[in-house]
């Protein structure tokens, strides 16, 4: 039996923009491209990058809330690309996502008994008295009281919030839990709190977690593996300490330079980052870094390179990924 959970090849997500179907001027944004990424059972893997590198999208298309362009999608060995839309229901109960931001995430409208109770409503589990008693005990793992499942969502702080979206995520016992910025939209000193409470989460209920960052310290403690990307592409995965230590892409090396508490104790020079990120609408030629990138050499400016992995498991794609 496999250990692997979640595997994609060659996933990318190409949108149409500009003109009618058929126009010569219709252009296309290169959200996703060619994405092979593999999720294990109770690992959790944090996937970091700056705005517009096609993190978000990522958790969309797995999910299929955004259809891919190409590739596949396996789940527990099974292709889920090509299912139907009843089909694909069915596997969400297994695969359910943590928004951003709770607030607009979670209709105000409604009291938290019954957003928690919503998607055991869906599947028509257990009877109304098995739901309430299900919603209560969801309230507890997420440290909520029974009290609060007679509130509206407008009565909470984003920290409490964030618990009661947790909470609707885990009703359905899911295997796969896709955590899309879960604390950025929280105070710092709250966005501790809710990373132990889902790691805390992960361990109890043996779950794993596709993890998405804007940056990778807030990764770094929670994940397992991490997964760099950068304009629409992966470009480093590896050992959460090994990338944090030993990063490889200069892409990541910028990124941990940019972080003060990791910094001063790196030995190497830091390397900051210039200019801003190229437009997805017309992404570099060869390597997508090499407009930014400080070893670019005449070859990165033509020929793309691959994804490499090294017999410890990390892998990068740099062409002088050896030599710098
Ligand atoms: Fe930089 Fe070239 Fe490596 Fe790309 S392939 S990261 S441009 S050195």
């Amino acid at each position: 039996m496999t250990d692997i959970l979640l595997q994609t090849e060659g996933l990318t997500k190409h949108y149409q923009v500009g003109g009618s179907l058929f126009a010569k001027s219709q252009q296309k944004v290169h959200a996703l491209d060619n994405v092979n990424l593999t999720l294990y059972k109770r690992e959790i893997v944090g996937v970091v990058g700056e705005s517009g590198c096609g993190k978000s999208t990522l958790a969309k298309v797995l999910l299929r809330l955004v259809e891919p362009t190409e590739g596949t999608i396996r789940f527990e060995g099974r292709d889920i690309t090509a299912l139907n839309r009843k089909q694909m229901r069915d596997i969400r109960r297994d695969m359910q996502f943590v928004f951003q931001d709770p607030f607009s995430s979670l209709n105000p409208r409604k009291k938290v008994m019954d957003l928690i109770a919503e998607p055991l409503d869906i599947f028509r589990i257990g009877t109304r008295k098995d739901r309430e008693k299900r919603v209560y005990e969801l309230l507890d793992i997420v440290g909520l009281t029974k009290n609060h499942a007679d509130r509206y969502p407008h009565q909470f702080s984003g920290g409490q919030r964030q618990r009661i979206g947790i909470a609707r995520a885990l009703a359905l016992s899911p295997k796969l839990v896709i955590c899309d910025e879960p604390v950025s939209a929280l105070d710092v000193s709250v966005q501790a709190q809710i990373l132990n409470l889902l790691q805390d989460l992960q361990e109890q209920f043996g779950l794993s977690y596709l993890f998405i960052a804007h940056g990778l310290d807030a990764v770094r403690h929670i994940s397992n593996r991490i997964a760099v990307m950068y304009l629409g592409k992966l470009v480093e995965i590896g050992d959460s300490e090994e990338v944090f230590t030993r990063p490889r892409h200069p892409y990541t090396k910028a990124l941990i330079s940019a972080i003060p508490e990791i910094a001063p104790d790196h030995t190497e020079e830091p390397i900051k980052l210039t200019g801003e990120i190229p437009s997805p609408l017309n992404p570099p030629s060869g390597c997508r870094f090499h407009t930014r990138c400080p070893f670019a050499v005449e070859r990165c400016k033509t020929e793309m390179p691959e994804l490499r992995t090294a017999k410890d498991g990390h892998a990068v794609a740099c062409h002088l990924a050896e030599t710098i």
